[in-house]
């Protein structure tokens, strides 16, 4: 800003001439204090356009301030010209499995948006990075620890942003939660009590039964929702698990977990404890306190969630959960605003997931955990 004026900046701005690359180099404050209106949106291509690309991300695209659905990237030749007449794509922003690394060179393309199975999340995260782009990878983040890494390798390495799809940390109840819990409102935390669990009937040959797409079952799915609720509900990261599995539907769960509970201990003296299943419905996040209680029923759906304390009910005004999540990942990247879901939090909770697989096979085995402050 020392040799633009203000002035100047807010003019270009107005324009729609300053690159994304340019904003992302100012200080926040004062990328803040341009005329946000003016901003270049960013671009973003969805990269899978499955249930979740369809019903939240892409509907959320058409409402968020600072990005827009730019492109698409499909392995199904049929979805191509329905999402290009729904959304305006060009066909030069259309993309497939085979071609996706020629999007480096599509300047309307600032985030590359993952959103496969699990076993897809790595490889294309890392083809995303190469490809100079910014990334939202999906939840959980990849397979297992190693692709963790991998990924954020290949960001750091491209010098562009990473980003888990945890919409809940965008989300005002939860937001509220971690407040709550940072300012000690009820006194000292005691037990955390997490459930992220649905009831899976549908189609055996899904990808989520799938080990080799999955990398596990409810525990890779849901079971991220509770980890994380245990984590911002007692603003700590556990420093061991203990874990159980139960399964009553052998026939149908044939290489993946039915349900899973597990128990964390950490070093202020809070224990919480969690349960994330494929076979039961439950969707909860409570906290015990010295001096009252919290609670979010529903904690991590993405109709609106609902919660109250000791003192009353909790009420925020309700926007698609995806449109904050986006539009925060966007201020993250155009501003330097904070990054609430790096790629640092969701390589910690695989470490947890695969600390509680490795106690399960251990004959729920106590597993210590060394996190420190990592994704915190
Ligand atoms: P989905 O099954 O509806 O869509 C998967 C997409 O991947 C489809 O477009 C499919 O064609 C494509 N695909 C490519 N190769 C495939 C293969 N070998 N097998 C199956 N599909 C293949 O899944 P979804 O619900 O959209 O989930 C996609 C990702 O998004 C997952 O990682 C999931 O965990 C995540 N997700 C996150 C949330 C959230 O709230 N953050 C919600 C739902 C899903």
């Amino acid at each position: 800003m020392d040799h633009i004026s203000r002035r100047k900046f807010n003019k270009t701005l107005s324009k729609g001439i300053v690159g994304s690359t340019f904003l992302s180099s100012l200080p926040y404050a004062c990328a803040l204090g341009a005329d946000q209106n003016n901003q270049k949106k960013l671009g973003v291509a969805l990269v899978g356009l499955g249930s979740y690309s369809t019903y939240q991300l892409a509907p959320a695209l058409m409402d968020c301030e600072y990005c827009y659905l730019s492109a698409i990237v499909t392995g199904t030749p049929e979805k191509e010209k329905i999402w290009q007449d729904k959304y305006g794509i060009t066909r030069e922003n259309v993309y497939n499995y085979d071609n996706f690394d020629k999007i480096a060179s599509n300047n309307s393309v600032d985030i590359i948006y993952v959103v496969l199975p699990n076993s897809m999340h790595a490889d294309f995260s890392i083809r995303a990075a190469r490809a100079g782009k910014h990334v939202i990878c999906e939840k959980p983040m990849a397979m297992n620890v190693e692709e963790c890494d991998a990924i954020i390798d290949a960001c750091k390495k491209a010098n562009v942003k990473l980003g888990v799809g945890y919409r809940l940390h965008s989300e005002p109840y939860t937001k509220e939660i971690k407040r709550i819990v940072a300012a000690k409102e009820f006194g000292k935390i005691n037990y955390i009590g997490a459930e992220a669990a649905y009831r899976s009937t549908s189609n055996p040959e899904q990808w989520r039964l799938n080990i080799e797409l999955s990398g596990g079952g409810a525990l890779m799915n849901m079971g991220v929702y509770a980890i994380q609720s245990v984590i911002y509900g007692s603003g700590e990261n556990p420093i061991s698990v203990t874990a159980q599995e139960f399964s009553t539907r052998p026939d149908y769960f044939k290489e993946t977990d039915e349900t899973i509970t597990a128990q964390f201990e950490f070093e202020s003296g809070v224990f919480a404890n969690i349960m994330t299943s494929h076979n039961v419905s439950a969707n909860k996040l409570f906290g015990s306190c010295d001096n009252g209680w919290f609670e979010l029923d529903p904690a991590s759906t993405y109709i609106p969630l609902a919660g109250r304390t000791s003192k009353g009910p909790l009420n925020f005004k309700q926007e698609r959960q995806q449109k904050l999540q986006m539009d925060d990942f966007a201020k993250h990247v155009l501003m330097g605003a904070p990054n609430v879901a790096p790629g640092e939090m969701g390589k910690r909770d695989m470490i947890i997931v695969e600390a509680i697989y490795k106690s399960i096979a251990a004959g729920n085995k106590k597993i210590p955990l060394n996190l420190g402050q990592m994704g915190l």
